[in-house]
């Protein structure tokens, strides 16, 4: 099982894939891609377990983010070919310009 810096299946970007581990909500033990970089809004904590394995969890309150892991955000939020099944990322007024190209071929 992939650990570590790589690759997003759906965009090629370079991502960092996590081991989840069990939190209030969720079973643990999915595979989750961050973004490589930490990002200050993001809601993911990450740290090296060990020497090897990188584990990431969800911020809460009640489980605020520790010294020793560093905040990331999750890649299925920035991922340009994942929206689609997140229609809350965009707002309501942004215009698509992918959909106004001109008409070519005049004579
Ligand atoms: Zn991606």
């Amino acid at each position: 099982m992939n650990n570590g810096p790589g690759i997003c299946p759906d965009c090629r970007r370079r991502v960092l894939w996590t081991r989840t581990l069990p939190g209030a909500t969720t079973p643990g033990g999915k595979r989750l891609a961050v973004d490589p970089t930490p990002h200050p809004e993001g809601n993911t904590a990450v740290r090296r377990d060990g020497t090897t394995a990188w584990v990431s969890r969800r911020v809460t309150e009640q489980q605020p983010l520790m010294g020793y892991e560093r905040l990331h955000m999750p890649h299925p939020a920035t991922c340009p070919n994942q929206q689609e099944q997140l229609p809350l990322q965009l707002p309501q007024n942004v215009v698509r310009l992918d959909r106004r190209r001109t008409p070519r071929g005049r004579s």
